[in-house]
């Protein structure tokens, strides 16, 4: 085993780390579930599972050991494969924030730990998209799971929280270092970016990002993960200090009030009705 530092940079383009794997299982229409490997043990732990049974088929073909079941929030596209799962995989350890996981037998909450075989997540609490979610950040392996939070290029529904509480769910994640993986909930990429572009047409990473996305979709391939850095330039949600993005808002709505919050909240009730 090498340092911690050198097992984040190995290969995590590819999502192998020196000692975890993380292999995208597209879930239902646009959904992702993820499993996560420790390679040192061949266990495995599942992150928001909607339907068990293309988990099930890729933990036989990795012949790995599924262990835990991490959800990131309570809603049915990513916790409905939870009670096939435990049928089939008896004494998992379920993980989540509120009683409204199903199958739940560890509550967390913010600081908390949550373990995979020898790795090891730290909870982190990002509430506004429901009043349970939550990221799982491996710190040591430079990966965050963000569910219906932070998505590439766009955040989550405000279904049981405002603005203000959205921003700073955001800011705790992009509090984390730029080389941070970030892995999503669902591939929302292309249309994120092409929102996006109606508020900074002229911003050359968004552009460039776009013009990725729609290749990669149109070729039938993901675009998770994103990174933090990628987000910080690129998502307008991240982006409420934008001079451009204040601009256009302001040419748009001359009455709007410029704080953080009115400009994320703007963005937010525009893209709602994209
Ligand atoms: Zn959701």
């Amino acid at each position: 085993m090498g340092s911690a530092r050198t097992g984040s940079m190995m290969d995590s383009r590819r999502g192998t780390y020196q000692s975890m794997k993380v292999i995208p299982i597209p879930q239902l229409a646009d959904n992702y579930a993820y499993l996560v490997v420790d390679e040192a043990t061949q266990s495995a732990g599942i992150v928001d599972c909607a339907e068990a049974r293309p988990v099930l088929e890729v933990v036989e073909r990795e012949r790995v050991k599924l262990v835990a079941i991490l959800p990131t929030h309570h809603h049915y596209d990513h916790i409905g494969g939870n009670q096939d799962l435990l049928a089939a995989v008896p004494g998992l350890t379920v993980y989540g924030f509120d009683q409204r996981i199903t199958g739940l037998t560890v509550k967390v909450s913010h600081g908390d730990r949550a373990s995979v075989g020898g790795l090891e997540a730290r909870v982190i609490y990002i509430p506004a998209h429901t009043t349970g979610h939550i990221a799982y950040y491996f710190e040591r392996e430079g990966a965050v799971f963000t569910g219906d939070t932070l998505f590439a290029g766009g955040c989550g529904r405000l279904f049981e929280g405002d603005a203000a509480m959205m921003i700073q769910s955001l800011a705790r994640l992009i509090g984390l270092p730029d080389d941070t993986r970030v892995y999503f909930g669902h591939e929302y990429t292309e249309k994120n970016l092409r929102f996006a572009l109606t508020l900074e047409p002229n911003n050359r990473a968004l552009r460039e990002k776009h013009t990725w996305a729609t290749a990669q979709v149109a070729s039938g391939a993901s675009t998770t993960p994103t990174t933090i850095a990628a987000e910080k330039e690129t998502n307008p949600f991240l982006r409420w200090g934008s001079q451009e993005l204040r601009r256009t808002l302001k040419e748009r709505f001359p009455d709007l009030t410029m704080s953080d919050v009115a400009v994320f909240a703007k963005t937010r009730e525009l893209k709602d009705a994209f």
